[in-house]
């Protein structure tokens, strides 16, 4: 792939990506799988087909609040049951593509569907 010229940093999302990206997708569920925290997607984005790895924390804004809080507490137990999600994942490669600006990436958005304890 070196040698051809990058594309430029567009911000874009096409449904045929969330298919591709189901495909290639690596899919991490930390700390365990049961009763995941951050789920880690790695792979090629759909399009520009650099590597680019994205954490979704699924308990963060429960963290946020009081500890003792009831809410919190609720967010906790239900983060330890099965579930799913649907992640947009945004490209985060470490290639410069032109026009980027402030951003990281190409510009390129998608959805991966996620499900975890089943
Ligand atoms: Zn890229
Ligand atoms: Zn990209």
């Amino acid at each position: 792939m070196t040698g051809q010229q990058e594309m430029p940093y567009r911000v874009e999302s096409d449904p045929d990506w969330n298919t591709v990206a189901a495909g290639t997708a690596r899919v991490g569920l930390h700390p365990d799988e049961a009763a995941p925290e951050v789920i880690v997607i790695s792979g090629p984005c759909p399009r520009c087909r650099h590597e680019t790895v994205h954490s979704e924390p699924l308990i963060a804004y429960a963290n946020a609040l009081s500890r003792t809080s009831l809410l919190a507490r609720v967010l906790r137990h239900r983060a330890a049951e099965p579930g799913s999600r649907e992640v947009e994942v945004i490209c985060g490669c470490l290639t410069s593509h032109s026009e980027t600006g402030e951003h990281k990436g190409c510009g390129a958005s998608w959805v991966l569907h996620v499900e975890w304890g089943v």
